[in-house]
């Protein structure tokens, strides 16, 4: 980096890691943003970069406070709380962290699947509250041999896939457009992907595109024997539609990792049996935290050392 240390504004908690990383190189300003209005005030005209979370917000707003403003670094692969239309209305790149999550959040995406199919997590309670004593639990829904369908097969999508050939899961997808390169059945829309499958897993974007893209009509074409698993992003999934549809037994059951207004879940989701919840903890082991974080600051790094950006977000 350059002798002087640039200022770069972060806007969310981040790792220890990061954190450690970011003020060994640069001068941070954690969230002054939204501790300190009028330090933040002072600050903005200096601030040259932002790092965000994959959960964070930069808003247009945000961006136009920084009027040298040069990079917005993205700890996380979706990036849909960035306004990158406003960034790149002004030449500001936008980095995130491709690639180096894929494994942890298809090993989520199955786990979710088996815990959803074979009730681990009910199983748990059932033993845990003595139940097991009274007598056995219900069987439950085979898993190995199922028909998978998944929506977004991009980088995770086809790692989902890869492990559902191992359990000999008959795979097809959905996307805007089919991967030639692949050997899965490609079906043009999720509702017509659901209806010929038995665990549907939603592995989109966010954002504007692909909000409410699992709707009613697709929850109704998955049927009484299918499951939904959503490791994408709430927005994704019609929320209200899915409560109504796990309550009417238009679908079996659901593994979510993400919702509409994290931290918040529905209090319908938090009293239904047959739902799975897990707190957005798809990228959540150390390893892969880390090595986003190295990513992360290496497009920081890199940036400020006038070399290309390792993983601009696509144009
Ligand atoms: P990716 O490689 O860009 O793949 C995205 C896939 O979604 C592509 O197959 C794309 O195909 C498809 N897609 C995009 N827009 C669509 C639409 N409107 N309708 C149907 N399909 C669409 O991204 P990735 O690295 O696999 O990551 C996917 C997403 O996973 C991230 O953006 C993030 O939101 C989420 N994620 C969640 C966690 C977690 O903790 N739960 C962790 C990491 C990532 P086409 O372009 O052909 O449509």
């Amino acid at each position: 980096m350059s002798v002087e240390r640039p200022e770069v504004l972060v806007v969310a908690p981040v790792m220890p890691f990061l954190m450690d990383a970011l003020r060994g190189a640069v001068t941070v300003h954690d969230r002054l943003h939204l501790n300190d209005p009028a330090a933040f005030a002072a600050a903005a005209p200096r601030i040259r970069a932002v790092v965000a979370t994959g959960e964070s917000k930069v808003p247009a707003k945000l961006i136009a406070q920084l009027p040298a403003l040069e990079m917005i670094t993205v700890f996380g692969v979706g990036y849909d709380g960035v306004d990158v239309a406003a960034a790149r209305a002004r030449g500001i790149p936008v980095t995130h962290t491709p690639g180096v999550l894929n494994d942890d959040v298809a090993d989520l995406a199955l786990g979710l699947l088996i815990s959803a199919a074979r009730r681990i997590p009910q199983a748990d309670r059932f033993v845990r509250g003595g139940e097991w004593l009274k007598g056995p639990i219900p069987v439950a829904r085979k898993v190995a041999g199922s028909r998978l369908g998944v929506v977004g097969m991009g980088r995770i999508g086809q790692a989902i896939a890869q492990r559902a050939l191992a359990f000999r899961m008959d795979v097809a997808y959905t996307a805007r457009s089919p991967r030639e390169n692949l050997p899965y059945t490609y079906h043009p829309d999720a509702a017509a992907l659901a209806a010929a499958v038995d665990f549907l897993v939603v592995i989109t974007p966010g954002g504007a595109a692909t909000r409410g893209l699992i709707d009613a009509k697709v929850l109704q074409a998955l049927g009484p024997q299918g499951y939904l698993v959503n490791v994408a992003r709430g927005s994704v999934v019609d929320q209200p539609a899915l409560i109504a549809a796990l309550q009417a037994g238009t679908i079996a059951g659901a593994a979510l990792d993400v919702f509409a207004d994290e931290p918040n879940v529905p209090a319908e989701l938090l009293a239904m049996d047959n739902v799975v919840l897990t707190p957005h903890i798809g990228s959540g082991t150390r390893q892969t935290r880390e090595a986003m974080a190295q990513l992360t600051f290496d497009n920081l790094r890199a940036h400020f050392a006038g070399e290309p950006l390792l993983t601009p977000v696509p144009a």
